[in-house]
């Protein structure tokens, strides 16, 4: 068998929520040997994702973790204030830990080819990306599209090696570099406890709280054609407007709520 990809998904309750996790689940049924750890931003586990996730065909591990209110972004907030995901990226990687200490034998041994990828419910995936990150030795990566203000953002290779970032900010992080840019070989996940997200990380160094606990620049492996090619894209999807339905709700007409949407 290939090596399997463990995708860790946040996602949080809201109108798109179902249509996203649909879009998202059709492409990773394309997908070999991918295991979806999908981690609920709610204090319990809801019907919805519940009850897709059962539906899904997808082999699946349904994990919650509600982000403290202090670290939640609030209405009206700048979208750049708060991390997003990080407590669920974080109960993703407690729950692959527990399963690598559990494993024995050709399980273990199974787990020791692996790798592990962030996704988020809202991005573009293409299903090369996939087959790039499969043969990860330590981490590896890649460009990410339509981020950061810019076209594209990527690695710069020059002789087989990533030598700097083309990014449109702050490029001395030490890792300018989107999540949906880098995987980890689960391997290296479970020898680097100390590996986690910062959920107070400033903004822009998420990825960056994680990364510099495992690697240095000199350690990534650059895929997708030496990071010429695009094969993910940080797509965001435009908040729907609920303008008649709240009209129609003030009369009593609103939409049927016992569907679910
Ligand atoms: N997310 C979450 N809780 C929140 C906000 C976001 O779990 O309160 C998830 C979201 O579903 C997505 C990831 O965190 O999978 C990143 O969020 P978003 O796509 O909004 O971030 P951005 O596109 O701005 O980086
Ligand atoms: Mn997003």
């Amino acid at each position: 068998d290939v090596p399997k990809i463990y995708v860790i998904t946040p996602t949080y309750a809201r109108l798109v929520q179902k249509a996203e996790l649909t879009r998202l689940s059709h492409t990773f049924l394309h997908v070999p040997q991918l295991h979806w750890i999908v981690v609920e931003d709610a204090p319990q586990p809801t019907p919805l994702v519940t009850d897709f996730l059962a539906a899904s065909g997808l082999t699946y591990t349904h994990l919650y973790k509600l982000t403290p209110k202090d670290r939640k972004l609030q209405e009206g907030d700048p979208s750049w204030l708060k991390p997003r995901g990080a407590e669920q990226r974080n109960e993703g990687l407690r729950w692959l830990r527990e399963m690598g200490s559990a494993a024995k034998g050709k399980e273990a041994a199974a787990l020791e080819e692996a790798v592990v990828y962030f996704a988020d419910d809202d991005n573009t995936y293409s299903l090369q990306l996939f087959e790039e990150m499969r043969y990860t030795y330590r981490v590896s990566v890649w460009p990410v599209g339509l981020v950061g203000g810019m076209k594209f953002e990527r690695p710069v290779v020059e002789d087989g090696k990533v030598v700097r970032f083309h990014t449109g900010w702050r490029p001395n992080r030490p890792f300018p570099i989107d999540m949906a840019g880098f995987a980890v070989s689960l391997r290296f996940v479970l020898t680097s406890p100390q590996a986690r997200f910062d959920g107070d990380a400033q903004m822009g160094f998420l990825e960056s709280s994680f990364l510099q606990h495992l690697v240095t620049m000199d350690d990534l492996e650059p895929k997708a054609d030496l990071c010429t090619k695009v094969l993910v894209w940080h797509t965001r999807t435009e908040k729907p407007k609920m303008k008649r339905e709240d009209a129609l709700q003030k009369q009593g007409m609103g939409s049927d709520p016992d569907v679910e949407v």
